[in-house]
């Protein structure tokens, strides 16, 4: 999912951290955009709980982070598999990195109508509904089982990843005059070579 303030702050902070604990360089995966087929298929599940899956799951987060964005699933760099990763700080808070392998949403209540875009629909936005508050079962990059519950901004980020997971865009989500006058100008763009 797309951050809707493009934070200097975040980034600033991001690069004090990287300064106090230096990482080993971090692979930044392109965005898959709208258009690519892998975005609309379901992916596999997640079996095989390794040193390079948490590696990925290192890298996910820094291409996240590298695209402003609060959310990435697998799909959106071009793998067909049930791993997301989560963040509504931004890289403020290390406390705040969620992972989610093969995450499904056991409980959801009420429901919240906010503006939300996409990392592979860069530039556009629509409002869409969500539940308020969701409790979520995942793995994490090691294989453990947990449960956490999202309110409001994290509850939205782990409804739209799970969704990646399951082939969906928010553009689903969007009543059709909406979604149709956002896929005309993707279009568009795509015909100009700006897609
Ligand atoms: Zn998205």
């Amino acid at each position: 999912m797309s951050n809707k303030s493009t934070s200097s702050d975040a980034r600033a902070s991001a690069a004090t951290e990287t300064l106090q604990t230096p990482s080993p360089a971090r692979k930044i995966y392109p965005i898959v955009k709208y258009g690519d087929a892998i975005l609309e298929k379901p992916g596999a599940p997640v079996r095989k709980f390794d040193a390079e899956l948490e590696q990925l799951v290192e890298d996910m987060f820094a291409s996240m982070y590298a695209a402003q964005g609060v959310g990435l699933a697998a799909p959106q760099i071009g793998l067909s598999v049930r791993i997301a990763v989560v963040d509504v700080t931004a890289g403020k808070n290390p406390e705040a990195k969620i992972v989610l392998a093969n995450p499904e949403i056991v409980h959801a209540e009420g429901e919240v109508r906010e503006e939300e875009g996409c990392l592979s629909i860069p530039g556009f936005r629509g409002y869409v509904l969500r539940p308020q508050f969701v409790t979520i079962k995942a793995q994490n990059a090691k294989g453990e089982a947990f449960e956490i519950r999202g309110e409001n901004l994290l509850a939205r980020a782990f409804c739209h990843e799970i969704d990646h997971l399951n082939g969906i865009l928010f553009l689903q989500h969007l009543g059709m005059l909406k979604r149709d006058l956002i896929k005309r100008k993707i279009k568009k763009l795509r015909k100009q070579g700006e897609w």
